[in-house]
C-alpha cells in the first residue's frame, strides 16, 4: 500500500496565493481519490508491487503487468506527482538556492530568474492538464520539462525536483481560467530549500 503525504501546512497558510479550500480539494480529494485507486489495483497485484517504491516502478513501466500498466501510470503518477507538489510548498518558502545548486542552475539557465521564466512558459504553455517539472538526468544536468496527464518524469529517466500543476482542479476555484496568475502567485510559495535537497540527495530510487 502506498500513502500520500502529510500536509506541512494547514490548508489556508499557502493564502492569499492558494486558497484553503483548493489545498482542501486537491489534497483531501483529488490526491486522495488517485491514491485509494492505486491501492486498489496493489491489492490485486500484492506480488508485483512487494518490496518496490513508486519512483522505481514509475522509472520502470515496461516492468508493470500490461493489463495494469496504464492504470499505475495514471494513478501512480498521480500519487507521485502530488506528492511531490505539495511537499515543495510552504507559507515560510525560501525564496532562492544556494551553493553548488544555485551555481549549477546559473551556469545551465543564466540565473534564478530565467529558469522561473522558462518553467513558468512550460506551465502556462501545457496544452491542456499536465505539469511543467524542472528535473535532473542521471548526470545531474538539470532540464525544464512538460508532462501531460499524471505522467511522471521518473518514466523518462528523470528525477523530479520541482513541479506546477496545472491540471485545472489546482487552480480554478481561485483563479478561474487565468492560469498565469495562478503560476505567477504560486512561486510566493514554492519553498527552493526543499527543492535544493532533493537536488542534493534524491536519486530517484
Ligand atoms: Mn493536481
Amino acid at each position: 500500500m502506498f500513502d500520500k503525504i502529510k500536509l506541512p501546512y494547514e490548508y489556508n497558510e499557502l493564502e492569499p496565493h492558494i486558497d484553503a479550500a483548493t489545498i482542501e480539494t486537491h489534497y483531501g480529494k483529488h490526491l486522495q481519490k488517485y491514491l485509494d485507486t492505486l491501492n486498489g489495483i496493489v491489492k490485486e497485484h500484492e506480488e508485483f508491487f512487494k518490496g518496490k517504491t513508486l519512483s522505481h516502478i514509475l522509472s520502470n513501466i515496461d516492468e508493470i503487468p500490461e493489463s495494469i500498466r496504464q492504470g499505475v501510470i495514471n494513478h501512480g503518477g498521480g500519487v507521485e506527482n502530488h506528492n511531490l507538489y505539495f511537499s515543495i510548498l510552504s507559507p515560510k518558502a525560501k525564496m532562492s538556492p544556494d551553493g553548488k545548486f544555485l551555481e549549477e542552475i546559473n551556469k545551465t539557465f543564466g540565473d534564478l530568474d530565467k529558469l522561473k521564466t522558462q518553467i513558468s512558459e512550460a506551465a502556462i504553455g501545457q496544452f491542456g492538464s499536465g505539469y511543467a517539472f524542472l528535473v535532473k538526468d542521471k548526470s545531474g544536468n538539470l532540464l525544464v520539462r512538460n508532462t501531460l496527464n499524471q505522467n511522471s518524469p521518473l518514466s523518462d529517466g528523470f528525477i523530479p525536483l520541482l513541479t506546477i500543476d496545472v491540471w485545472e482542479h489546482a487552480y480554478y476555484l481561485k483563479y478561474k481560467n487565468l492560469r498565469p496568475d495562478y503560476v505567477k502567485n504560486i512561486w510566493n510559495v514554492i519553498d527552493w530549500e526543499k527543492v535544493q535537497g532533493l537536488y542534493e540527495h534524491c536519486d530517484g530510487k
